[in-house]
């Protein structure tokens, strides 16, 4: 319900911005702000060891999403440290961390691996939490009722990549997994009562415009708290970027004028309940093999989203409907 007071509009997130942004989510728990510190725990992927693959996912180069501070060889403790102080210049007001266990999967280890490495990061001061990023064949019962003590006590989300809600794109892309295992984890994490994201890509091959607008209508069943959304970058040595090469018709590389069109249109679509925490992702010139949009930091591309929102006067959730949801799944 979209509530008028005097001259401000509230959205059903309880504050007046088009969006169910994720600042402000965090900003009501805490009442400060609080920034995110990546970390690489050394972790590999079941896509990657022989598990399920070796090859992994076809655009996978988690190098180039890792900020440069975060390498395995630091200790979780060193990785925190320089994280804050990378961060420092930027986020003076933040006074409280999220660690984000970031590069690869992040629940692939034993319990007692689990342990040790998240009660690391808890330990040191001013960290209220974890953001866990994971695949959905990473988990387990056992897991989760170790995560679900974590989220007793801690800020916790437990994050799947699912990338697309389409099989025949999961299979192009050698993720390795299903929508369906993605769904079920899903379900299963938030079932326990944890924070459960979830991280989609598009301009994956071989989707049409359409097929990635549906996928709001699709997500908006799960029971989700936050979703991270990233156009497709094409990312030098990966093998995408070969497919790319041989079949660059299979593509829709978004420009950015399209992209915020199309974005604007998928926000409209999409759940108000979920927290929305990025809109777009931004590899590093060095490593992208087509650049197809100037370079923008986040910021500017809130600002660029928020602003196409009030000038058509839309937000998120604007159609979303249980009526038309409920023949989606
Ligand atoms: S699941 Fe993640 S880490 Fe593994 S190959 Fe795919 S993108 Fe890379």
């Amino acid at each position: 319900m979209i509530v008028n007071l005097k001259d401000k509009i509230l959205y059903p997130w309880g504050h007046d911005r088009r969006f169910n942004a994720y600042s402000n989510y965090l900003r009501n728990i805490y009442g400060a702000r609080i920034q995110k510190v990546s970390i690489d725990a050394g972790f590999t992927c079941p896509n990657r060891d022989g598990t399920k693959g070796t090859g992994g996912c076809t655009y996978c180069n988690n190098v180039a999403f890792n900020p440069s501070y975060c390498t395995p060889e630091k200790s979780i403790k060193e990785q925190i440290e320089e994280g804050i102080s990378f961060h420092k210049w930027r986020y003076r007001k933040a006074v409280s961390y999220l660690a984000y266990f970031q590069a690869y999967s992040n629940t692939y280890a034993t319990l007692a691996k689990l342990r040790e490495l998240y009660q690391e990061a808890l330990s040191y001061p001013g960290v209220v939490g974890l953001i866990i990023g994971t695949r959905p064949d990473c988990i387990d019962k056992e897991k989760l009722d170790f995560l679900k003590e974590i989220s007793e006590k801690y800020y916790l989300v437990v994050e799947y990549g699912i990338e697309s809600c389409y099989n025949k794109t999961l299979k192009r892309i050698n993720r390795g997994h299903t929508f369906e295992a993605a769904v079920n984890a899903v379900k299963a994490t938030a079932t326990l009562g944890i924070n459960t994201g979830a991280h989609f890509i598009f301009g994956l091959p071989g989707e049409t415009t359409e097929e990635m607008l549906s996928e709001a209508e699709i997500i908006s069943l799960l029971p989700l708290k936050t979703v991270k959304f990233h156009q497709l970058q094409i990312i030098k040595g990966t093998s995408i970027e070969e497919e790319f090469r041989k079949n660059p018709k299979d593509f829709h590389l978004f420009s950015w004028d399209e992209y915020l069109e199309f974005f604007i249109k998928f926000l409209e679509r999409l759940n108000p309940a979920f927290i929305v925490e990025r809109f777009t992702g931004e590899a590093p010139p060095d490593f992208l093999s087509e650049i197809v949009w100037g370079r923008k930091r986040t910021d500017q591309i809130v600002n660029l989203i928020e602003k196409r929102l009030e000038e058509l006067d839309t937000w998120q959730g604007r159609f979303y409907s249980l009526n038309v949801l409920k023949n989606v799944l």
